[in-house]
């Protein structure tokens, strides 16, 4: 009962009803801020949505709606997404927003590819549920970085640009020591932070009735931010239901059934294992002799990594260091962000890398994850991903989530992009062909010294 679509994308499915490929024509652009690809609004993916309450009609017009209007949002909000450039929501905005936005509250877990569109998914829900004449924090959102949560309050601020919403950070250095209290509506930032802010009553919890949690399996590992996301649901009010809303690329077998325990009784949106990287993006190997060779053959791949923007991911702060500053004596222009650099530092380098000033941005996991930079065309990956980098207990396994999450920061919203692995030994070879069979895909090799292919 599955269509597969030009973009190798399959129509999705309810328990009961398969809902029509899209063939009504897309409305003229509204905006004219953002080229939007209309092959992706119109394509649909194959999701499995299983509903908390079965006995709702999946045939139900709230649970597939073609355009924002259908949504029953606020005008301002509609102006607000028309402003962005936005016409027609994306697929998992159209599963999803009738599900996040019907009363009462329901808790959510959707998970959707990289770039198609989940941040303004939840964005939405924040702004809607929000009373604008009541000074107090009322929806929470959390994201595994700086740079991420800076992103999504871009989001917010858009979105909510015809509205009256308040909005704060809680991110490291950004608050001064001796604030007492926030009185915005939204506050977006890191676990550690958010909890802190909580703790010391600066976040007053008492009205906040939406908790968002983007890059969710990120969030919830407990080998990384799960005890301060925890600590910071723990804080939240009794008095009242919270609507919970866990939002991600990939959700791993190991925290599914934490994430459900995290967010009881929620609607669903799954994807295959198939589904979880985008066909947009092109994915590439060169094999390099050794590992001092990759360093060689980075080098070499400069004119094209600035033909648009391009990410190099490296495995340790260190190496992001000791590559960057050799290419910038070696006359190359190139930027690196790491988590050990300070905050203000963080957020120029990423600005700068947003407007384009910089093209070459040489990084760590730290940004792995949701950053949004249309422009961005190309990822490398210097050093793979390895599980021994979340759990230093782990082995060096290929770490198969971040990997798609890296590659994700290419291919936004429809877009093309090329990732290239590089690997230099038989270790990094077979880590590399352990992604691949995790994916079902395969990523195919380029000669060091033929770059013509990727054209
Ligand atoms: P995700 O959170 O799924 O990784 P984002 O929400 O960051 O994806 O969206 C990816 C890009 O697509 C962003 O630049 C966003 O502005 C854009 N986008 C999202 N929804 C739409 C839409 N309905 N129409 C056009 N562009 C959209």
């Amino acid at each position: 009962s599955l269509e597969k679509d030009e973009d190798g994308f399959y129509t999705p499915v309810t328990s009961a009803a398969v809902a029509s490929t899209s063939t009504d024509p897309v409305p003229a652009e509204s905006g004219d801020k953002k080229p939007v690809n209309s092959d992706l609004i119109d394509s649909t993916f194959e999701v499995t949505v299983t509903l908390a309450d079965q006995q709702v009609d999946p045939n139900s017009p709230l649970y597939s709606v073609k355009t924002f209007e259908e949504l029953g949002l606020h005008q301002d909000l509609l102006k607000g997404i028309y402003d962005m450039g936005f016409s027609k929501p994306s697929k998992i905005q159209e599963r999803a927003l009738p599900l996040l936005l019907a009363n009462p509250p329901t808790n959510m877990i959707g998970q959707s590819q990289s770039g198609t569109g989940k941040t303004a998914a939840f964005v939405l829900t924040m702004l809607s549920r929000v009373d604008f004449t009541i000074n107090k924090p009322q929806a929470l959102c959390l994201a595994p970085s700086r740079e991420l949560a800076r992103q999504i309050m871009s989001v917010v601020t858009a979105m909510g640009k015809f509205t009256n919403v308040q909005t704060e950070y809680a991110i490291k250095e950004n608050l001064p020591r001796n604030a007492t209290q926030i009185t915005a509506h939204i506050i977006v930032g890191t676990p550690g932070t958010m909890a802190d802010l909580l703790r010391r009553k600066v976040i007053d919890q008492s009205e906040i009735k939406v908790f968002v949690l983007d890059e969710a399996d990120n969030m919830l590992d407990q080998d990384g931010l799960g005890d301060q996301t925890l600590r910071v649901k723990n804080m939240l009010p009794r008095t009242h239901p919270v609507q919970i809303i866990l939002f991600s690329a990939t959700f791993p077998d190991h925290v599914r059934a934490y994430s459900s325990k995290f967010a009881p009784n929620a609607n669903k949106i799954e994807l295959q294992k198939e589904e979880l990287s985008v066909d947009s993006i092109r994915q590439f190997y060169m094999d390099c002799k050794n590992a001092e060779h990759k360093y060689d053959i980075l080098v070499s791949l400069y004119q094209l990594l600035t033909i648009g923007q391009s990410i190099i991911f490296c495995q340790h702060r260190h190496t992001a260091d000791k590559i960057s500053a050799r290419m910038t004596a070696e006359g190359h222009k190139v930027a690196s962000l790491h988590g050990a650099k300070d905050a203000a530092e963080r957020d120029a380098i990423i600005d700068r890398f947003r407007e384009g000033r910089d093209k070459v941005l040489i990084t760590t996991n730290v940004i792995a994850r949701g950053i949004d930079i249309l422009q961005v065309n190309m990822v490398v990956n210097y050093d793979l991903p390895l599980m021994n980098e979340r759990d230093k207990s782990a082995e060096e396994r290929p770490d198969v989530e971040t990997y798609i999450h890296r590659i994700g920061r290419t291919g936004r919203f429809g877009r093309k992009g090329i990732s290239i692995n590089f690997v230099h030994d038989k270790k990094t070879w077979l880590q590399m062909e352990q992604i691949e069979k995790a994916l079902g895909r395969k990523i195919i090799r380029i000669e060091t010294n033929d770059l013509d292919e990727m054209e």
